[in-house]
């Protein structure tokens, strides 16, 4: 129960919130929301309106919402011991236990865990390790990071630079000049409407190829890549992309990270991205599903063959200077521990699997004949609908008729939550992996009720 019935006004006044325009938050023309509870695929906020939540949060509840087990983790942990660091091998029994048990699901050639406490430094992280990797090896000018137009990588210094959204650059004076970008994986974005999906996939190779020929393979460390972009558009790769794309890299010596800030832990229906779609990764990003966002905690896995330079690292400098006050913060380790073992006992991977792939098939149904729906896409649990203004030609809307977020506001009036993404007329959709076929249908049938109500 709330105490305080001054909430908004003080929201208002003080409090700085993140992604908002903040000139018409504070006075008082955009929308506010305190949420007060949650239990399944549900929340509640003070009015005691009741909304699916069919982005999981920001695509991180996957286990669903009033979870006790991991409550009670976290209360456990929190009574026995709240906190202590991880430097000089110092750690707890949740910390130890959970590097395990992720390691035991990431692909065999993964050797080790950082422990951060958000995507963005996991990724801050992954860079800093692969300066240091090319340094150790004598090769100081292989710097550059090649991310994808559109991938979402976080929101700091060098992972906003990552990030390819207009948005996350402007006014930033970012992306700082380590980054550069390379075609994104989008077929429906496909310049030309008449490549087929072979031939754009070869598109995409070859500008890779262009971009390492241009820069110098002799200055490229590494390529970041979500297994599907998330934030971008949520856009599952064309076939035969990522092999195509680990050769090129393969060839040119240069390493791949796999941000699975999204897909790790089962969202696609298989324990990891990497794993999904062939992926030998030399970096794994994970955050959201390590903990269901019970408690903040992420992670950079390092394979063997990084691992190995790291070491020899150490021995010719000393210890690695690395390291917050809060990596493997005992209370997020407990949360992540309680988390993996809920997601086995309830087989929520298989779970996110068979019930997403209803999902896409109800949303395909349901919106897919609609002559403003340019495509219906998806994998695992995760779906999205992309609005054109004109099908045969696919010509898309101008982006202040604010189309995308029109209809996500229509869904948000029928107690569905989906996500406008940032760029492009796209109504995302992660629900947790607890979704029911009754759910999946509720959110479907009110999907077509939202687009009907703005597109007609
Ligand atoms: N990487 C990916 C793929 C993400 O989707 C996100 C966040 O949405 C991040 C990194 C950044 O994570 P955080 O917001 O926890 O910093």
């Amino acid at each position: 129960m709330l105490k305080n019935d001054l909430l908004e006004q003080w929201d208002r006044e003080n409090f700085f919130h993140p992604s908002t325009h903040l000139a018409e938050f504070a006075r008082g023309n955009a929308p506010q929301r305190v949420i007060t509870g949650g239990q399944g695929c549900h929340i509640e906020d003070r009015d005691g309106t009741r909304l699916l939540d069919a982005f999981a949060g920001l695509y991180c509840v996957n286990v669903g919402y009033g979870r006790q087990e991991i409550a009670e983790a976290i209360a456990e942990q929190a009574r026995e011991l709240a906190y202590y660091h991880a430097y000089v091998g110092h750690g707890t029994e949740a910390s130890i236990t959970l590097a395990k048990m992720i390691l035991d699901r990431a692909p065999d050639h993964m050797s080790k865990v950082y422990f951060g406490l958000s995507g963005s430094d996991a990724n801050e992280t992954n860079v800093k390790l692969i300066w240091y990797y090319n340094n150790i090896l004598g090769r100081p000018e292989k710097k550059k990071i090649i991310s994808r137009w559109r991938g979402y990588h976080g929101s700091g210094l060098v992972t906003g630079s990552l990030t390819g959204l207009d948005l996350f650059h402007k006014k930033f004076d970012l992306p700082l000049a380590q980054v550069i970008h390379t075609e994104a994986p989008y077929y429906f974005r496909r310049t030309d409407v008449s490549q087929s999906e072979e031939a754009f996939v070869a598109h995409c190779v070859q500008e890779l190829e262009a971009m390492i020929e241009r820069e110098g393979a002799d200055t490229i460390a590494a390529f970041i890549g979500e297994p599907v972009l998330g934030t971008g558009g949520i856009v599952p790769p064309p076939e035969g992309y990522w092999a195509a794309i680990q050769n090129v890299l393969t060839k040119h010596d240069i390493l791949l990270v796999a941000d699975e800030v999204v897909t790790g832990f089962g969202r696609l229906g298989t324990m990891f991205g990497s794993e999904h779609y062939g992926l030998k990764p030399d970096l794994i990003t994970i955050a959201k599903g390590l903990t269901s966002a019970y408690a903040p905690l992420s992670g950079s896995i390092v394979s063997d063959k990084m691992w190995k330079v790291l070491e020899q690292g150490t021995d010719e400098n000393g210890p690695i200077g690395h390291g917050w006050t809060y990596s493997a913060h005992p209370i997020g380790a407990a949360a992540g521990v309680a988390n993996l073992e809920l997601i086995d006992k309830l087989d929520l991977v298989t779970a996110a699997g068979k019930t997403g792939a209803y999902f896409n098939n109800a949303m395909a149904e349901a919106v897919g004949g609609h002559a403003h729906v340019g495509e219906v896409r998806g994998e695992g649990m995760l779906c999205a609908v992309e609005f054109v203004k004109e099908r045969e030609s696919r010509t898309f809307f101008d982006a202040s008729e604010k189309v995308g977020p029109q209809i996500a506001n229509a869904l948000l009036a029928e107690g569905v939550i989906a996500r406008a993404m940032p760029q492009g007329d796209i109504l995302g959709f992660a629900p947790p992996f607890c979704l029911s076929q009754e759910e999946a249908d509720e959110i479907a049938g009110k999907t077509a009720r939202a687009v009907k109500a703005v597109l007609g």
